[in-house]
């Protein structure tokens, strides 16, 4: 292994490799990933990698936005697919949220998102029966969003920033991050020791250890998440929307494959080493029941399984982007909170320029690790955190 590199990302998941190779694509060629494990290995790996724009917040709304114009465009920017679906996204809310949805909408217009606030009878999706609606509820509607394949994604980021000169070691694990007179020097791993002025630790639910260790608090919750699966009736539900259900505290999405996704739950768990990673009866019946009141149509879907993976959640279910002060050279990329992966591509960007050029296209200053300490967090206007 090179003992010297300009920058080491502790971390292969979508965000390493993201960075990785926006650093390469910037000129940093001398760049290292380092993974403990492999590539994809962790939470990317499960993600339901649903790719919507909706958000109560501008910053993560242009992250969203931008982002999928990459993923949309991925194999002109990698070589290789990130296997983008377009299937549209309903966002469903409480009438009592009718206003926080107005002023999202219209703040994600402003930005340049494409959505729109629609009602039962105003949209293609709800048009063609797809869902049912209680008296008042509000909706919001994305015709450009869908998902993505989540390990496509990252290792096609790995891939072509490799091709570009940049170096990926997976089965190596960051032991500790040393520091030198409040500068980064190198990294300690089981195959030795790497220098280096600059390490962005992107390492998500296995963080909180080796920045404790330096003294920086980056506070995190382990949260576990499921994911259920449904085989679809195919001729009564042959496809639909994907759709964020407030009001049934669940997100849905079909695959390729003839089956519904449904995410729901978020239980803290106390390591992310060690947790159930399968899916609770009582979960999948009450997801599904919920589900069906929603989409009629899905009534004769069977259970075909499901999995579970760990949300890294902060505080205010925003991530940590951004320096840390006090310590030359380490940065942070932590803290995705359940939605992570539709900003995967401008979390990328934004650390590698924040890195290279020392500022950021997209003011990213208000995610910063500081937040925690003044109180200056940021807010969602819905009781479904993960929407944020
Ligand atoms: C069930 C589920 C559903 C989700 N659904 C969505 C969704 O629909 N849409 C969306 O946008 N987001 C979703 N997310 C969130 C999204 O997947 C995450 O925010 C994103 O994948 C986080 O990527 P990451 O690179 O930060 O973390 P990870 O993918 O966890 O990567 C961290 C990596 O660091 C490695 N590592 C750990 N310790 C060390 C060490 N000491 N040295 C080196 N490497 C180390 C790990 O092995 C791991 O590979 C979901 C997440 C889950 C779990």
């Amino acid at each position: 292994m090179n003992n010297t590199a300009d920058v080491v990302v502790a971390g292969g998941g979508v965000m390493g490799c993201s960075i990785l190779y926006n650093l390469a694509s910037m000129g940093m060629r001398q760049a290292l990933l380092l993974e403990s494990g492999t590539l994809a290995g962790g939470s990317t790996g499960r993600s339901m990698a649903i790719l919507r724009m909706h958000y109560s917040n501008e910053v993560t709304a242009r992250m969203a936005w931008e982002s999928l114009a990459v993923f949309r465009h991925f194999e002109e920017v990698t070589g290789g697919p990130s296997g983008y679906v377009r299937t549209g996204y309903l966002l469903v809310a409480q009438p009592e949220y009718g206003r926080a949805l107005r002023e999202n909408v219209a703040m994600q217009q402003r930005v340049g998102v494409d959505t729109a606030v629609v009602d039962a009878d105003g949209m293609v999706p709800m048009a063609s029966g797809w869902f049912t609606f209680s008296e008042g509820e509000a909706c919001a509607y994305e015709p450009e969003s869908g998902y993505a394949d989540p390990y496509l994604v990252a290792t096609g980021y790995a891939r072509k920033a490799q091709e570009m000169g940049a170096a990926v070691r997976t089965g190596t694990p960051v032991g500790s991050i040393e520091v030198e007179d409040g500068k980064v020097a190198g990294v300690v791993t089981g195959d030795g020791r790497v220098a280096t002025r600059t390490v962005v630790v992107a390492t998500g639910v296995w963080s909180q250890p080796m920045l404790a260790a330096l003294g920086v608090d980056v506070p995190l919750e382990c949260v576990r998440h499921q994911v259920v699966t449904l085989r679809r009736p195919s001729e009564a539900l042959p496809d639909h929307p994907t759709i964020g259900d407030v009001v049934n505290g669940l997100s849905a999405r079909p695959d390729s494959a003839g089956l519904t996704l449904v995410g729901v739950g978020e239980e803290p768990v106390p390591s992310p080493d060690g947790y159930n990673q399968g899916v609770d009866w009582i979960a999948m019946e009450d997801s599904t029941k919920r589900l069906v009141a929603r989409m009629p149509r899905l009534a004769g879907a069977y259970y075909r399984g499901g999995w579970s993976g760990l949300f890294d959640v902060t505080p205010d279910w925003h991530p940590v982007l951004g320096r840390v002060e006090g310590i030359e050279g380490l940065y942070l990329a932590v803290g995705f909170s359940g939605h992570g992966f539709k900003l995967s591509p401008m979390v990328g960007q934004t650390m590698a320029e924040l890195i290279v050029k020392g500022e950021t296209t997209i003011d990213v200053s208000i995610l910063g690790l500081d937040r925690f300490r003044t109180g200056n967090l940021m807010r969602s206007k819905y009781p479904l955190a993960v929407l944020a």
